[in-house]
Formats: C-alpha cells, sequence, structure tokens
C-alpha cells in the first residue's frame, strides 16, 4: 500500500480548508485532498458575505453581543469576543489573496446587513461572496509551493494509534483515502491531521448544501473517538428557492436585509405576528413561523416581496439571485418569491477549540465541522465564514511554530514497530487496508435507499418542530439501519456512496441523540414536549465512539 507523508495532512478545501493550507504551507510540507473537485463546497455557494466590524459606529462588543443573543446564550463568551475580534486579520487574508469586496462610490465599504445582526457589518463581493472567495483562495493554494493538491480523494478511515496496535498515548497520524478514480486505498500519514470537511446539510431530504456535505469528518472524528458537540443544533435556512427544478438554491437573508418582507400567497406580511423584528428576526425564528404558517394555511410555501426595490436596484445588488430567479420565470421585480425553509448549517460539531485543538492528539478541527462556542444555539448570519477564516488562522499559529512530531517525547524510548524514516524522524508503521472477504457491491440500489430512508426520517421527524416520540422513532430506526449499513460495508468493497452513507447515518444518530439530551427549548431546538428555556444553559456533548 502507498503511503504519501507529509507535515501536514489537511482534509477538505472550503474557506477552513484552503486557508488553513495557505497558512501552514509557511511551515512545513502540506497535504491536501478534498473529494470532489477544490470548489465542490459549501463555501462556494455563500452568498450573503463575512462579518467583521469595519464600520466606526459599530463595535466588537455590538456584535459579540448580537451574536450571544441569536445563540440563545448558549455561546461560550471568551471564543465569541476572540473570533470577532481577530475577524479583521481574516479579512486581510482574503483580501491579500485578491478577493475584492464590494466599496461604495466614495471608497468605503458597502456594508450589508442579515437579520439579528444591530449594524451594517457584512462584507460581500454581490451576491456570490463565497465564489470569489473561494475562486481567489484556490488561485493562492496552485501557486503557493509546498502544497500537494489531491482532487477526487476521499478520507475513509482516522488512523489511531491504539487501534493500530502501536503504544504510546492514543493519537491521529492520518487517514487511510481512497482516490475515487482508481479506486485506489492509501494512506496520508502525518503527525498533523486537519479536518475541514464542513457540515452535514445532507442529512436531511431538503438542503441548500451541495453534495459535499454528508458529515463526513464529523463521523471520521466520533469513530476514532473525538467528542463531539451540541448537534441538535441544525440551522434551516427560511428562504430557499421553492420551484421543482430549483435545486438548493438560496434566497439569502440579505435580501430581507435590503427590505424584502415575507408575505402569503396573497402578499400579506405574517412575521410581525411571531416576532417584533419582522422578516429580520433571527433565522431559527424565521424558519419556524414560515413552516407554521404552512402547516396552519396548507400552503406548499410562503413569498418574499422586494417589488418595491425595482429592478435597476435588484439587477446590480443581486445580479444572482435575479438572474437564477428569472431562469424559473420569476421576475423579482414583479413577482412574489416562493420561499421554503431547507437544511442549511450544522451548529455542532467536532467539539474544538478557536485554534483546532480536538479531544485527540494530533487531530485538530476547523470550520463547519468544528464546535467551537461561537455559534451556540443558532448561527447569527454570516458569522460561518468569518469563524472558518479565523479559526484556520489560530490553528496554523498554533500548529506552525509547534507541530505534533514523531519524536516519542525526552528520554523515552521509541515504542515498538516504529521504524527510522529516510530523514531519521521516528514514523509509525501502517497497515495494509484489509479488505478481507468483502466482494464488489451488486446492489447498489440498498445504498440508495437507505440514503433517501435516513435523509426522510431526519427531516419528517427531526426537523424544525421536534417531540419526544418522533425523535425515539427516529432513534429506532437509525440504529436498524446503521446495522444493516455496517453489514453492507462489511461485505461489500468500499465505494464512495457507502463511504458517505455510513457518515450521513452516524451524523443523523449523533443528531437525534443530542435532540434528546436536551430537555428544552432553545435557539433550532424547538419541541413540543419542553418549550420553555431551562434556567441554566448547558451544552451537549457525546463521548466519541470507542468500541
Ligand atoms: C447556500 C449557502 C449559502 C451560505 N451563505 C453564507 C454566507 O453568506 N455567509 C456565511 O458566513 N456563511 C454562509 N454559508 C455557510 C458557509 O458557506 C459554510 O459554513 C462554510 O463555507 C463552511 O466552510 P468549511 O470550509 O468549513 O466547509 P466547506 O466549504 O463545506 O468545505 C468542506 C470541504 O471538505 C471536503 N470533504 C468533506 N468530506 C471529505 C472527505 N471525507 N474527504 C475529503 N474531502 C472531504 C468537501 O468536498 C469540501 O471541499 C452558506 C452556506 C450555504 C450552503
Amino acid at each position: 500500500m502507498r503511503i504519501v507523508d507529509c507535515d501536514y495532512f489537511v482534509v477538505g478545501s472550503g474557506m477552513a480548508g484552503l486557508m488553513s493550507a495557505l497558512h501552514l504551507a509557511a511551515y512545513g510540507k502540506v497535504t491536501l485532498v478534498t473529494k470532489g473537485r477544490l470548489a465542490d463546497c459549501n463555501t462556494n455557494f455563500a452568498q450573503g458575505g463575512i462579518c467583521c466590524v469595519m464600520d466606526p459606529s459599530d463595535t466588537f462588543d455590538r456584535h459579540a453581543r448580537d451574536t450571544m443573543i441569536a445563540g440563545a446564550w448558549l455561546g461560550d463568551t471568551k471564543v465569541v469576543h476572540e473570533i470577532c475580534e481577530h475577524a479583521p486579520e481574516g479579512i486581510r487574508d482574503l483580501i491579500d489573496c485578491g478577493v475584492k469586496f464590494a466599496k461604495k462610490r466614495d471608497g468605503s465599504w458597502d456594508l450589508t446587513r442579515e437579520g439579528g445582526h444591530s449594524s451594517r457589518r457584512i462584507l460581500h463581493a454581490g451576491d456570490i461572496t463565497g465564489e470569489k472567495c473561494e475562486s481567489a483562495m484556490i488561485r493562492r493554494v496552485r501557486r503557493t509551493p509546498g502544497i500537494d493538491v489531491r482532487e477526487g480523494v476521499i478520507a475513509i478511515d482516522l488512523l489511531m494509534t491504539k487501534r493500530l496496535g502501536l503504544a504510546g498515548e492514543n493519537r491521529c497520524i492520518g487517514a487511510y483515502v481512497m482516490d475515487k478514480a482508481t479506486g485506489e486505498i492509501y494512506a496520508v500519514r502525518s503527525p498533523n491531521t486537519i479536518l475541514a470537511t464542513g457540515g452535514c446539510g445532507k442529512v436531511y431530504l431538503y438542503t441548500c448544501n451541495p453534495d459535499t456535505a454528508t458529515g463526513d469528518g464529523i463521523a471520521l472524528a466520533w469513530r476514532a473517538g473525538a467528542k463531539v458537540e451540541n448537534m441538535e443544533f441544525i440551522q434551516f435556512h427560511p428562504t430557499c428557492l421553492y420551484h421543482p427544478q430549483a435545486r438548493r438554491f438560496l434566497i439569502s437573508e440579505a435580501v430581507r436585509g435590503e427590505g424584502a418582507e415575507l408575505v402569503d400567497a396573497h402578499g400579506r406580511p405574517f412575521m410581525r405576528k411571531y416576532d417584533p423584528r419582522g422578516s429580520l428576526a433571527p433565522r431559527d425564528i424565521v424558519a419556524r413561523s414560515i413552516d407554521s404558517e404552512m402547516k396552519r394555511t396548507g400552503a406548499d410555501c410562503m413569498f418574499l416581496d422586494i417589488r418595491k426595490r425595482g429592478r435597476k436596484y435588484l439587477v446590480e445588488r443581486f445580479p444572482n439571485i435575479y438572474q437564477t430567479c428569472k431562469s424559473f420565470g420569476i421576475d423579482m421585480a414583479k413577482d412574489l418569491i416562493p420561499v421554503v425553509p431547507a437544511a442549511h448549517y450544522t451548529c455542532g460539531g467536532i467539539q474544538a477549540t478557536t485554534d483546532g485543538r480536538t479531544s485527540i492528539r494530533g487531530l485538530s478541527a476547523v470550520g463547519e465541522c468544528a464546535c467551537t462556542g461561537l455559534h451556540g444555539a443558532n448561527r447569527l448570519a454570516s458569522n460561518s465564514l468569518m469563524e472558518a477564516l479565523v479559526c484556520a488562522r489560530l490553528t496554523a499559529a498554533r500548529l506552525g511554530p509547534h507541530p505534533e512530531t514523531w519524536e516519542t517525547g525526552k528520554g523515552k524510548p521509541p515504542p515498538p514497530r516504529l521504524r527510522r524514516s529516510s530523514h531519521g524522524a521516528v514514523k509509525p508503521e501502517i497497515p495494509e487496508w484489509r479488505t478481507g472477504s468483502a466482494v464488489p457491491p451488486d446492489e447498489a440500489v440498498l445504498v440508495a435507499h437507505m440514503w433517501d430512508e435516513i435523509r426522510r426520517l431526519m427531516w419528517d421527524y427531526v426537523g424544525i418542530v421536534r417531540t419526544n416520540k418522533r425523535l425515539d422513532r427516529a432513534a429506532r430506526r437509525i440504529r436498524t439501519l446503521r446495522r444493516e449499513i455496517r453489514d453492507y460495508y462489511f461485505r461489500y468493497l468500499v465505494t464512495p456512496d457507502t463511504l458517505e452513507l455510513r457518515n450521513l447515518a452516524v451524523c443523523a444518530e449523533l443528531i437525534v441523540r443530542s435532540a434528546r439530551a436536551r430537555h428544552e427549548s432553545r435557539g433550532l431546538h424547538y419541541t413540543l414536549d419542553y418549550p420553555r428555556m431551562a434556567k441554566r444553559p448547558k451544552q451537549t456533548v457525546l463521548p466519541g465512539f470507542h468500541g
């Protein structure tokens, strides 16, 4: 089996992965794998923008307070302040990569506003901010020596010393990966593995996330024994375009920020019935209100009305959204835009510090796959790209000058089954990937069915409004499905689809377990059985799998 060695092993090529790789390349050899093309990631789809206090009338304290309020006071105040305060450095990193954020005629930043923000503090590049950032970072990564980019390579499982039978403290030393084009399975060996694999939006039937968002990193880390936190908090974006041909197209919150009202089919605004902030209430409230109006009236969707802004403004400010709506026969300047809520963002994830440290030595987590304490029970709009930027920077600042190494510590003899590499460093041996008696899969339809079943049952039983009964039903079914998937996994040779299915099922189980453990309604977790918020905020921490 081939083994690829590197100082830093980054999994994922969104904002978190590319920025981590760019910073770490200054310190050593980086290998970056991504399971699709580099631009296949949530980052590429971000529309609204990136939060950062830039206006002299705004303050970090106000940004931190808005974040805490949106997060229903479950966020970690220290973490929230730290990330908000480091945001300007992260923005500078992007500008260095060549990102051109929108400016006004007088040369000042054209800051926009989204739900839950008390000030205009969102930098944007039209309504394709993510795409602009992603392409600028990709260009920079391709030009940076020392970054070995491997597209179409999916991480299968983390390499843990204890599981491999190596002595010493249990630590992560890389991962088995599969080249999707050839089917070859090999190992990437590194004392520093950085998961930047994004969220698990695909666990729900309706989502605005691309196909890559199958929660792989969260499942890999949990299987390796890492703690995961707050998985019950899944953010549903309230306004996904509702059209049979529009797969996962989002109508950015910035559209409401610029004056759009949520209305019913007769053009009647309804949000003030639910919240005094109306259409600019935080996302969880807006999503629940739309869900409630749809259930109450039996309608298939609700609508956004931004006709008052006029065509010229809409074409200039939202060129991508305007054109996409037009391609579906909806003229934003004349028509109401049909919208429904859809799974959007994973607030929980691998328990991690702002500088990426997880509960496993040698393993870091950055971006949407991590739970740092910034979002609490609900993410404030446009705080996620900021978190990815800042945490990539802080992780590199920790791992760059003080990386984990293969050395075993002062005075200790090297553990058994370790050998010296050509550079004189001690490297652990990695066993061949074992296929056992697995045979090529002959019933791919089973995988497709299990995949559909998980996504539908999560949508039906673990969605925007939850109950104990629905969660119990989901838990029972997921347990059975996980057993079936496990059998399938060992019986047949692995394929990218089975790997993703296995990870999706783990994420579904973690979400349900966390939701059942929370006996209150807070932020994104709303249950009819415990409709009130508990007095004391508490995180839901699940221990990693130890099997
Ligand atoms: C439609 C949409 C609009 C959004 N708008 C905004 C916005 O305006 N502002 C904002 O702040 N946030 C926004 N978000 C959220 C934001 O885009 C994400 O939270 C952020 O991009 C996450 O970055 P990331 O690098 O952590 O993950 P991602 O960008 O999702 O990258 C994850 C990467 O990991 C790779 N990967 C996953 N598993 C594996 C594996 N097993 N092996 C190898 N590679 C793997 C994927 O292929 C991908 O490259 C939006 C999200 C969506 C979906």
